[in-house]
């Protein structure tokens, strides 16, 4: 099935077509013809899957004949949690529109910015607007935005909008929208609170499920590199020296590594940027900016900052600092080997480190091959402390049984004359 089979107009496949785009992916395939149609649509799907394609193709398509908005309207909204996905959304319609008939106004509206230059730009009406829900209400107040004329609302990502708390800003958006329009849902997840909403939201969507993640790209190779965590430093300038990545991201525990590792590396004279949360927004969007057109090859980043983040052409994923659950662990490594790309995930693995990286091998149901480097090998000796930490540590099977304490009370009993 191709591009041109779903309906889409030459001004599409060019635009698919320049970005190397092959075929459809599974939803966009499931997603595209409802969407054209005019139905609702209940989409389950993750990022990574090409859903944002799947609702911004057919759209685009849609709009062709569409008169501009008028000053201070806009035509689609599309809500998403972060300001990370607003931009990255927006960038996805600009890249999707660039042979659209006419020049087509988008804007990305999130918070952590001056709101004085959204206002301007909203002046002279914008045809699509992606947005945070916070600062979309922000707009609204100050009267910048009238969404009377919204025909078409996408929800991207629903769950996550819901976890940090959007119900109550989602209600007021609704409650301004147009009662006629077209309705898109998007999530990974499905808890109480998304299909209220979804019963709240759509009418008679038709459903879709796209199963991923979770599983692990088969092209994507992993490697687990032995070393000891006093030389995780030199191993990474090391590796990035002789392995001359295109562009790495490497992820670590937390803000003050980000910020270790990117002094250590600047003392080598590597340039690395950081990624955390504690960045303002402009910081974070020039990271961004700089990683994705190759300006800077290295993203040092934490768990948090880059949850949703897509960067397409990853060849390398590194977890410096490995992730704490398995599930964090996927979806990390799933920054590389997109959409069919090889991609590499290297895992530092320490003494102390060793028996979790165990544990996300058997709940990937997977092995991965250990290795050491020459110059870093693992020191053979267990540190007396990670011994004395499993040492204190209960281990799940190896706990005395009742049986077994009063034994060794009886025991004891025998020897001293008492219990202990
Ligand atoms: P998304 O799930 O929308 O965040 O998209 C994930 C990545 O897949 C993005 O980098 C897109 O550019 C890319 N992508 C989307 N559709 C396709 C496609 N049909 N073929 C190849 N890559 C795609």
């Amino acid at each position: 099935m191709s591009f041109t089979s779903l309906g889409l107009s030459d001004f599409l496949i060019q635009a698919v077509n320049d970005l190397g785009y092959e075929q459809p992916t599974p939803i966009q395939l499931k997603a595209i013809p409802p969407i054209l149609d005019g139905r609702d649509l209940l989409a389950a799907a993750e990022t990574g899957s090409g859903k944002t394609a799947g609702f911004v193709l057919p759209i685009l398509e849609k709009m062709q004949d569409a008169l501009p908005a008028r000053s201070n309207h806009a035509n689609i909204l599309i809500l998403v949690p972060t300001r990370e996905l607003a931009v990255q959304v927006e960038e996805a319609v600009q890249q999707y529109s660039k042979q659209f008939p006419r020049k087509l106004k988008s804007l990305a509206v999130y918070g952590g910015v001056s709101i004085n230059l959204q206002m301007q730009a909203m002046r002279g009406g914008c045809d699509i607007v992606v947005a945070t829900p916070g600062r979309l209400i922000d707009l609204f107040k100050r009267n910048a935005i009238d969404l009377r004329a919204i025909h078409t609302l996408v929800l991207d990502e629903a769950d996550r909008m819901l976890d940090l708390g959007f119900a109550d800003e989602l209600d007021d958006i609704l409650d301004e929208l147009p009662e006629r329009r077209q309705n898109l849902l998007f999530s990974a997840t499905f808890p109480q609170g998304v299909r209220s909403l979804t019963q709240e939201i759509l009418v008679n969507p038709v459903e879709i499920e796209i199963k991923q993640e979770a599983s692990i790209p088969e092209q994507l190779e992993q490697r687990a590199i032995e070393v000891d965590r006093h030389n995780r430093t030199m191993l990474l300038k090391h590796l990035i020296t002789t392995e001359k990545w295109s562009r790495v991201l490497i992820f670590v525990a937390s803000k003050r590594t980000v910020n270790n590792v990117i002094l250590k590396l600047s003392r080598a004279d590597i340039n690395a940027q950081a990624m955390h949360g504690d960045l303002t927004q402009s910081e974070r969007s020039s990271a961004l900016a700089d990683f994705k057109s190759g300006r800077c090859k290295i993203l040092v980043a934490t768990d948090l900052a880059a949850r949703g983040i897509d960067i397409p052409h990853m060849p390398c994923v590194l977890n410096y600092d490995l992730p704490r659950s398995p599930a964090d662990y996927v979806h990390r490594i799933g920054r590389t080997g997109r959409a069919g790309e090889v991609g590499l995930a290297l895992s530092f693995v320490d003494h102390e480190s060793d028996s979790h990286f165990k544990l996300i091998e058997k709940r990937i149901k997977q092995t991965v091959t250990r290795e050491q480097i020459e110059g870093f090998e693992r020191d053979t000796i267990v540190p007396l402390e990670v011994r004395e930490k499993k040492g204190q540590a209960p281990v799940k099977g190896k706990r005395k049984s009742k049986k077994d304490k009063l034994r060794a009370a009886e025991a004891a009993k025998k020897i001293w004359g008492t219990d202990k």
